[in-house]
């Protein structure tokens, strides 16, 4: 999607820092950190939200995007002490940036529940 701001960093049309990829996957820090340790976990397949999946995204992204969150919390040594990941779906969900994505919060003591 030529005006998705995540594609574009897919496509290294606009900067990121980029700390993990596959064929399917792309993970790099947020530009707005809420945490000490903020990353962001995307198919590089443009998907709206959660609520836009086909079938075969079921088998063959979201392992992917699950696996790249376990490789991630444990090279940033997070996997032990805990971590909370976050989908902000759709307009009450939150979500601003409408390419799939998951939120990946660390090395603080996270609240709960969210406002
Ligand atoms: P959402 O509110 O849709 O769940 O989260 C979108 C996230 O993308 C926000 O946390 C925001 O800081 C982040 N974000 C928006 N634009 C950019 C960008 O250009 N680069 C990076 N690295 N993160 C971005
Ligand atoms: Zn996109």
């Amino acid at each position: 999607m030529s005006d998705c701001i995540f594609c574009k960093i897919i496509n290294r049309d606009i900067p990121a820092d980029i700390l993990y990829e596959n064929e399917k996957v792309l993970a790099f820090k947020d530009i707005n950190p809420q945490a000490p340790l903020h990353l962001l976990i995307i198919p590089k397949k443009h998907i709206a939200s959660a609520t836009q999946l086909d079938e075969s995204d079921y088998s063959e992204i979201i392992p992917e995007i699950f696996k790249a969150i376990n490789h991630l919390a444990k090279e940033y040594k997070v996997s032990d002490k805990g971590f909370r990941l976050v989908n902000n779906c759709g307009r009450d969900g939150g979500q601003t940036v409408d390419h799939l994505h998951f939120h990946l919060l660390a090395d603080r003591q996270l609240q709960w529940p969210p406002g």
